[in-house]
């Protein structure tokens, strides 16, 4: 016979999150929190007011596995099938990266210097964002200016069918066209006149790889991390492509890996097209974008 535990809400939290604890997972509370809404499907200010209720039995067992899959290692993000990203969620799956804070950065700062470069309501840039993962740079500079017009590409076609469902999913998919293809070429084989180039590549060195946290080296896709040997490869390739558009565009905003900003803007001050190369540091102080500007 089994034993039917009887436990709150709140008390199913408290043991998942010492149960997470003991298995060594960052942010075990905050997990625990996240998988307990994903599984009753309540919002934050739900659970917090239904926190003293009964926690429903017949859903022990799935609650068990979440808590697995978890201990196990797996990012809270791939389990709950969501993330976060510039006030909007996004829709991830394991063929994509999980977008990260520093990522809102950028679009930011595309949003700020694009605003000035195109400052007419009206004014329709053609914005491209090289290696579009969930979407979250394409969709949310879409949705930050309804007027631009976006196009976003990845090599993956599995990330692309991730990006385009979070389009549709924000309501900016009749705004966005996604090609599939290597990080220019689709653009350059089409004759695109882009106005600005958007891009946060894979820019892991590969010999870095064994340091970094199992959550990430174990379940984030390969093909969004690494960037060759010394994490450079993508920026060169990429840099030698804006050569090879119809013409230069007036912005590119590239994030860049820890003491990487400094070769990436070497590189873009070797086009030779700009009339200002800027870094940009994330919150911890660490420059994160180099963004490269002319006047139009
Ligand atoms: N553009 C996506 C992001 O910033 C994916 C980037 C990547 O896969 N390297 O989250």
């Amino acid at each position: 016979m089994t034993v039917e535990r009887k436990l709150t809400i709140r008390e199913a939290y408290v043991e998942a999150s010492s149960f997470l604890q003991g298995h060594e997972v960052s942010e075990a509370s905050n997990c625990a929190e996240l998988l307990l809404q994903h599984l009753l499907g309540w919002s934050r200010s739900e659970m917090l007011l239904r926190w003293q209720e009964m926690f429903p039995v017949e859903l022990e067992g799935q609650w068990c596995e979440l808590l697995k899959r978890k201990a196990a290692g797996e990012p809270v993000q791939y389990i709950i099938g969501e993330q976060d990203f510039y006030g909007r969620t996004f829709k991830v799956t394991p063929a994509v990266l999980i977008p990260r804070p520093e990522t809102e950065l950028l679009v930011e700062q595309v949003v700020m210097l694009g605003t000035e470069l195109w400052p007419s309501q009206e004014a329709s840039p053609l914005v491209a964002d090289i290696g579009a993962g969930s979407g979250a740079i394409a969709v949310s500079l879409a949705a930050e200016r309804p007027s631009w017009r976006l196009m976003s590409s990845d090599i993956s076609s599995a990330a692309l069918a991730v990006a385009k469902a979070n389009a549709e999913r924000l309501g900016v998919a009749g705004r966005i066209s996604f090609l599939e293809g290597d990080l220019l070429a689709p653009y350059i084989q089409q004759g695109l006149r882009l106005d600005a180039v958007v891009s946060n590549p894979p820019y892991i060195p590969e010999e870095d790889e064994g340091g970094l946290m199992p959550e990430v080296r174990l379940f984030e896709p390969a093909s969004a991390l690494y960037g060759g040997k010394d994490g450079l490869v993508l920026y060169r390739r990429l840099i030698a492509q804006l050569k090879e558009l119809t013409s230069m565009p007036f912005l590119v905003g590239l994030e860049v890996g820890m003491g990487q900003a400094k070769a990436v803007s070497d590189m873009l001050a070797a086009v030779e097209a700009w009339d200002g190369i800027r870094l940009v540091p994330d919150l911890a102080g660490i420059d994160r974008h180099v963004i490269a500007w002319k006047r139009r």
